[in-house]
């Protein structure tokens, strides 16, 4: 699958992090991992932490499938609002799964001042836009929920708004959890620790065979080596779909842009997060090197070359749709790319394995707060790789 458009902005801002050798030889450990994103690279540092025997495969080059093209923003807001989700699982499950993207983006603080990796890494509010006046309502009562759920997070109305922005807009939510990174240089980080931890990379080797047994996972790549694990975690991303009997994601296109660096950011208020109650929705945050990143304009098929084609009539687009926001802004287009995105039906990752396959773990972290997933997904299949009880697991299962 032809995951992103040619040249997405971190691997040209940043180049080629880490080079990794192809596997060209029969090798056996604990743990292997399919996938050298975000989330693979979170699990190698997690599983190698712990000592075991990690060999990570990846057929592109580490950080080159969705990473590559991620726009960052750190919410722990899910596409579902709360009230939504606790309509859909009760009010418990609803509030833990928020809780857990909430304390998530402590935790990438944590790592990045753990591997101390210089990544771009800060915190910011996050603003929640209702894109219609009717939505207002809809925020009141959200906004009600996330504060009985111990989240910290403000009403503003229309004057508060014009207030902060350039822009009018009946009601939206201010959130101060959220933060935005360069996930690609955190991903590489990520790997060099591993790597100093004991664990193996191997990039440009492609899994072709999966075979799931009593005693373990055995894997065969592309140039017919096989790799004999004990168990195997497939963070394979939109790709995932490929190893699974049944559909679990629906995927689809987004556009994003990075403008040219802004003298200043007139009407955008502590260069905040931004994001909007429409479907499919806006989002924008900013850069360390004083960029706008923005991006949106979802379309609901999955074709590359479709998509490509589109490329700069969508972020033309989203460049005006800026424009409108930030008339005093200057825009210029520096960087435009698209890339395959994945919703679920319930804006929830999927975590953890399936029984047709077993002793195989998967991190499939869709949704618009991927990463945050990513990092809860780190925890929850370290202990059951473990074999360590984890209650939250039940929430993100396959057969929910
Ligand atoms: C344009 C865009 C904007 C986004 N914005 C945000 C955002 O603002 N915030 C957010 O949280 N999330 C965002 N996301 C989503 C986020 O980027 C993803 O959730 C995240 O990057 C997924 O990481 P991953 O490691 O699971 O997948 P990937 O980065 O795709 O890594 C999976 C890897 O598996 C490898 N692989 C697949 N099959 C095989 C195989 N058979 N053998 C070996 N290797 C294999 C692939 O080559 C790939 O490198 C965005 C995504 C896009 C495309």
């Amino acid at each position: 699958m032809d995951l992103v458009s040619p040249q997405p902005f971190w691997p040209l801002k940043n180049g080629l992090l880490g080079i990794y050798p192809s596997l060209r030889e029969d090798v056996r450990c604990d743990v292997v991992i399919l996938g050298g994103g975000i989330s693979g690279a979170l699990m190698a540092e997690r599983l190698s932490e712990e000592g075991l025997d990690v060999v990570l495969v990846e057929k592109r080059d580490v950080g080159a499938g969705s990473t590559s093209a991620s726009t960052a923003l750190l919410q722990y807001e899910i596409d579902t609002p709360l009230v939504e989700l606790t309509g859909l699982y009760g009010i418990e499950k609803a509030e833990r799964a928020y809780r857990l993207c909430h304390d998530s983006i402590d935790e990438i603080e944590r790592l990045v001042d753990k591997l101390d990796v210089e990544c771009a890494f800060q915190r910011k509010k996050s603003v929640y836009l209702a894109s219609r006046r009717r939505d207002a309502k809809l925020l009141r009562e959200e906004c009600a929920a996330r504060q009985a759920a111990g989240i910290d997070v403000t009403y503003l109305d229309v004057a508060d708004i014009s207030a902060r922005f350039s822009f009018s807009r009946e009601a939206a939510l201010v959130s101060t959890q959220g933060a935005e990174l360069d996930c690609y240089v955190l991903t590489h980080a990520l790997l060099k620790r591993s790597v100093q931890n004991g664990a193996r990379v191997f990039d440009k080797t492609i899994i072709e065979k999966t075979e799931p047994g009593a005693d373990g996972v055995r894997l065969t790549t592309d140039r017919g080596c096989v790799i004999q694990a004990k168990q195997a975690v497939f963070a394979t991303g939109y790709e995932s779909q490929d190893f699974l009997p049944r559909k679990v994601v629906s995927l689809k296109s987004t556009y994003a842009l990075a403008s040219e660096p802004l003298e200043a950011f007139p009407g955008w208020w502590e260069q905040c997060l931004l994001w909007e109650t429409a479907r499919p929705y806006l989002y924008l945050r900013t850069t360390n090197d004083r960029r706008a990143l923005i991006g949106g304009e979802d379309d609901a098929f999955r074709n590359p070359v479709r998509r490509d084609a589109l490329v700069d009539r969508k972020t033309d687009r989203i460049a005006d749709k800026f424009r409108e926001l930030f008339p005093a802004i200057e825009l210029d287009v520096a960087f435009r790319w698209a890339g395959t995105f994945g919703e679920t039906k319930d804006g929830l990752a999927y975590i953890g394995s399936i029984r047709q396959m077993p002793r195989c773990h998967f991190v499939l972290g869709f949704g618009g707060n991927g990463i945050t997933y990513s990092v809860i997904a780190a925890d929850l299949i370290r202990d059951a790789i473990l074999g360590r009880a984890n209650s939250d697991a039940e929430i993100f299962r396959f057969d929910r």
